[in-house]
């Protein structure tokens, strides 16, 4: 039978409750532990798909093809699984089931309530977890939003019912809150955290680990404060700075203990924990002299959030290949104005990743088209697969007004169009080509010859595709289809010949990056990048020798 470790959060939300999550997740898995997380969220949405990135961030897509919570990403990246879409249950998804079955008559005669219909229904998609993957040793559950919330209420009831369901011996509760800093005396507070204990108390749940975010050095005294008025061992209070690296929480989390005190409580049967591999990688992060610098061009890059998987995916290619990173966030209208293309000159490599709707597009295509006319390395990330065939359509191939209908629904050059089993389709939720599908590489191509495979399988989030009756002229202009569907039919990777490297996919590897194992795609524009800084620090230096 597996062990529940439920994390709540409490105080404020965003002091990284989710990478915490993924980090215990790693040091248990270090230990030789079978792990899964799952990811509780308390709106009303059925899945974060419909929802702006600048309220959500990034939605992540997984191999079954769920629109998920970002933190899903951290958790594939941290433990090293694929997660399925229930890893992410949404109170929408709750209701909406619950109501189907009460419309369908199985509870007739009966009055549907929260307690128990809502909450047995969270309980049964918590344990469903450990019926799919049988060899599960530890599921991880985190709550998302703070204890107190309205809308999360029935998640804490069932978080609570689950120690009664399943005994003490395999349930364990961590509460993540955060110490304030009070300039004027220079102290940290715990009271916040205190009251935020005895909120999650009155629900009757006590927290066996306070991990205690905090943006200064945590003193012992702190902690003997904290463990004193919240009823928890001095050892179970987990100090946690700020680091500007998150892959560094799980070195932290296990120089503090927390491993060793989860697998003695759990009673979990574990091995010495390696954390070997992760620990060279943070050095060769750390290490790491020569920066590549990446321009990414989108349209929400005041969030970085929204571009999270292909941030973290241009990291570990970067320390791959023992390079800082430094991203330069682009603004796509900015060059649509005619600003920043000294930010794209001055990069390494350009990065257009996915998007949806009209505003920018223009600006992408610019930097596109700088991309190719200059021989800077580009990768296309699905919407910037796309913009990079328009591009090449309108100035390769001479057809001014190509486009995608999704801009421009009555353009005369549809280069990209709504795939056919998209037409027709008027629901939003969850009605894109989504999650994984195999794609068939091109021999002697770029893309071939980055993946050194076959065929491999790719996650999608779309509704448009290349449009096969412009194929043959763009071949013959120079750009070719390096990635196609098995049958043939759809693109899934294009790129430019006589280029260094300029390749889109319709599908968004950077979902699939790992820490441990860079994405190959990701990996070739990197080396790429390199390539052009080496070439720019020679002729910087003859210029220096001829002066
Ligand atoms: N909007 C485009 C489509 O739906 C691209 C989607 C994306 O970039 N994820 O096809």
């Amino acid at each position: 039978m597996a062990s529940y470790i439920f994390c709540t959060g409490g105080v404020v939300s965003s002091v990284g409750k989710g990478v915490t999550a993924a980090a215990i997740g790693r040091i248990l898995k270090a230990r030789g532990l079978n792990v899964m997380i799952q990811k509780l969220d308390p709106y009303l949405n059925v899945d974060p798909g419909t929802m702006s990135p600048y309220q959500h961030g990034e939605v992540f897509v997984t191999v079954d093809g769920a629109e998920t919570d970002l933190d899903l990403g951290h958790y594939e990246r941290f433990i090293d699984e694929n997660l399925d879409r229930n890893c992410n249950i949404t109170t929408g998804q709750i209701y909406h089931t619950v109501i189907m079955r009460e419309r369908r008559g199985d509870y007739l005669g009966g009055t549907i309530q929260v307690v128990p219909h809502i909450t047995n229904e969270i309980k049964r998609h918590i344990l469903a977890i450990e019926q799919q993957h049988p060899e599960t040793d530890v599921v991880i559950v985190e709550v998302g939003g703070t204890v107190g919330d309205i809308e999360g209420q029935p998640f804490f009831e069932s978080i609570r019912q689950l120690r009664h369901d399943l005994g003490r011996r395999h349930t364990f509760y961590i509460h993540v809150t955060f110490l304030p800093y009070i300039g004027a005396t220079g102290e940290l507070k715990t009271k916040p955290t205190q009251h935020s204990v005895r909120e999650l108390r009155g629900i009757g749940i006590q927290p066996q680990v306070i991990i205690a975010r905090s943006d200064h050095e945590v003193e012992e005294g702190i902690c003997k404060k904290i463990a004193l008025f919240c009823d928890v061992d001095q050892e179970a209070v987990i100090p946690l700075v700020t680091t500007d690296n998150i892959y560094n929480v799980p070195l932290i989390l296990e120089k503090s203990g927390l491993g060793d005190y989860i697998v003695s409580r759990l009673e979990l049967k574990a091995q010495k924990p390696d954390l070997r591999e992760w620990e060279r990688m943070i050095q060769r992060m750390q290490q790491a002299k020569d920066t590549l610098r990446i321009a990414l061009v989108g349209k929400y890059v005041e969030l970085h959030d929204a571009y999270m998987s292909v941030k973290e995916a241009l990291l570990h290619a970067a320390t791959h290949m023992n390079r800082r990173l430094e991203i330069t966030w682009v603004h796509s209208t900015d060059l649509e104005r005619d600003k920043g293309f000294d930010l794209l000159e001055q990069a390494d490599g350009i990065v257009v990743p996915g998007g949806f709707g009209e505003r920018g597009v223009e600006g992408k295509i610019l930097a596109a088209r700088y991309a190719r006319e200059n021989n800077i390395p580009y990768l296309g990330l699905c919407l910037g697969m796309q913009v990079m065939c328009i591009e090449f359509a309108r100035h390769a191939l001479g057809l001014e007004d190509a486009n995608s209908t999704e801009f421009e629904p009555h353009t005369e050059h549809p280069i990209i169009h709504l795939m056919n089993d998209q037409r027709g389709i008027d629901t939003m939720g969850g009605t894109m080509r989504l999650g994984v599908y195999p794609c068939r590489l091109t021999p002697n191509t770029k893309a071939a010859a980055a993946y050194a495979e076959e065929e491999v399988l790719e996650r999608h989030r779309h509704r448009w595709e290349f449009n096969n009756s412009y194929r043959e002229q763009f071949q013959q202009a120079g750009m070719d289809f390096s990635g196609l569907s098995p049958d043939g039919y759809l693109v899934e990777i294009a790129e430019v010949r006589d280029h260094p490297f300029m390749v889109g996919s319709q599908f968004h590897p950077e979902f699939q990056s790992r820490p441990n194992r860079p994405h190959p795609l990701f990996l070739a524009l990197m080396r790429a990048a390199e390539d052009r800084r080496l070439a720019r620090h020679r002729s910087t230096e003859s210029e220096v020798k001829h002066e």
